[in-house]
């Protein structure tokens, strides 16, 4: 070994920078209200920064590397951090982490991974339970959501397509029927599959902005006259954009009339699975043939952790099964569902299932449910703020953590409001006291706000509407103006 390598793996050298890092992500977790939510600076300005502190610094102390790292990123244990779906993850869960990330085990076979592939296994039958299917299903945790959707799709196409597509290509126009207000990736997942354009209907949603169910048959029988093969309905739970839960109990009516698969998208909203008081939301769920869920959204671990169910768990092997039918009952003789690399797209995987265990082992699922009671009553309450106020619209009653909605404090014209709304929510961001995003709902923008930890109140929401108020104002010159 050369010194520097000795130096890399020194035990002592790692304990003591190791503490650094916990006392220094501990102050942040202190300290973080008083900082920029966001300290902007534009990616030519950051790309320099970096450029110049690699050259200068070449001490091993690490600290004030971290610090500098925690000081120039976004912080979404911030209470006004209000912007993208991704969690303010629990410290038990970031610990786990650092576990995961110096064991490095990776995951592909049950050798490269024990303790973590069978935690990975009780965590997938949790959430089973939770979604209400039978023993005979089966998950694993995969790299994000997006990569899940497209495992689950190819399962879906392997099981309904009636022809072996993985082998021999597509050999039919098939199609997957979505919301109109689905997530990107699901389109993704179908023009990766090569399914193209047409591969994908899209329904019309309704005024709940849910799935139109009554709009399923028409579309469907259009489909089938234009000479298409639909294998699979997605339903939404909930949409990213407007947290709209599509109803899954309709939905899996109609898949059932039509012998579909059943793909939920839950990578958002099925969390609620744990929730007493949210979970009707779901109602129907357990039917779906396959289930999305990230841990890194509202259940407080760090990304990447999700999950992928399947109700029929021999369903799982079928993504990237040449021959299903042989692989499954290798399967059933070697135990080589314990060899979680061919039910996955990865190969190496990260030991993302110790992040979810640490935070069930210290909590239970109590934790979970109290995360989704709190941000989704919160949601409840700013809704009801926002309707209060005759310069503010609400785009939707909202049933999710998700609340959109738009500053009208005199009369626009649609194009001139739309590009207000981009241009305070710039202003807003580039200040750094408040990170909210925005979305497009019917052609009109709105600021979006996904309420994503439980460190914001009612009164920092109310700070917001001041604030986009105030930029208002400041934009148009009319300062003089009590437009709140
Ligand atoms: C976030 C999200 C996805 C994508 O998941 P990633 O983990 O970001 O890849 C898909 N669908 C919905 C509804 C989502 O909210």
């Amino acid at each position: 070994m050369t010194d520097l390598l000795k130096q890399a793996y020194d035990a002592e050298l790692f304990r003591n920078n190791g503490h650094k890092l916990v006392d220094a992500l501990a102050d942040h977790l202190k300290e973080v209200e008083n900082k920029k939510v966001l300290p902007w600076q534009s990616p030519e300005e950051e790309i320099e920064f970096w450029e110049n502190y690699l050259h200068k610094n070449e001490h091993r102390d690490f600290s004030e590397f971290y610090r500098t790292v925690m000081d120039r990123s976004i912080s979404l244990h911030h209470p006004k951090y209000m912007g993208h779906q991704v969690a303010a993850p629990a410290p038990v869960a970031a610990l786990s982490g650092l576990l995961s990330s110096l064991l490095n085990n990776g995951m592909a076979v049950y050798e490269m991974g024990a303790a973590a592939t069978a935690i990975e296994k009780v965590i997938a039958n949790l959430l089973a339970r939770a979604i209400g299917y039978e023993n005979n299903s089966d998950g694993f945790l995969t790299s994000g959501g997006t990569l899940a959707t497209l495992t689950a799709l190819l399962a879906a196409r392997q099981s309904k397509a009636n022809m072996d597509a993985w082998k021999e290509g597509n050999k039919a126009n098939l199609a997957i029927m979505v919301s109109a207000e689905a997530h990107y990736c699901i389109s993704r997942a179908v023009k990766i599959m090569g399914l193209g354009e047409q591969g994908i209907i899209e329904v019309p949603v309704n005024k709940k902005l849910q799935l139109d169910s009554q709009a399923l048959e028409h579309k469907y029988h259009q489909a089938l006259r234009d000479g298409k093969q639909v294998i699979a309905v997605v339903g939404c739970a909930c949409a990213t954009s407007t947290g709209a839960y599509d109803d899954l109990e309709a939905i899996g009516d109609f898949c059932h009339k039509y012998n579909l698969w059943l793909h939920v998208d839950g990578a958002h909203g099925a969390a609620v699975v744990f929730s007493n008081k949210y979970k009707h939301l779901v109602r129907g769920i357990q039917r779906a043939d396959s289930v999305v869920l990230d841990f890194h959204k509202l259940l407080m671990t760090p990304a990447l952790a999700t999950a992928l169910v399947f109700r029929e768990g021999q369903n799982s092997f079928k993504t990237f099964a040449q021959r299903a039918q042989y692989l499954w009952e290798e399967d059933l003789e070697e135990k080589a569902s314990y060899n979680l690399g061919k039910q996955t797209f990865e190969c190496t995987k990260n030991m993302m299932s110790v992040k979810i265990f640490s935070i069930l082992q210290a909590y239970g699922t109590t934790l979970f449910a109290d995360n989704i009671d709190t941000l989704y009553d919160l949601a409840a309450h700013f809704s009801a703020i926002i309707k209060d106020k005759k310069s503010f619209e609400l785009a939707y009653q909202p049933e999710a953590n998700i609340v959109c909605f738009r500053y009208v404090p005199e009369t626009l014209d649609p194009e001139t409001l739309n590009k207000l709304t981009a241009k305070i929510r710039k202003t807003i961001i580039e200040e750094g006291e408040f990170y909210i995003v925005q979305t497009t709902i019917k052609g009109n923008s709105y600021f979006r706000t996904a309420l994503m930890n439980p460190f914001t109140t009612v009164n920092d929401l109310k700070q917001l509407l001041i604030k986009i108020a105030d930029v208002y104002q400041k934009i148009q010159g009319k300062d003089h103006l009590n437009f709140y």
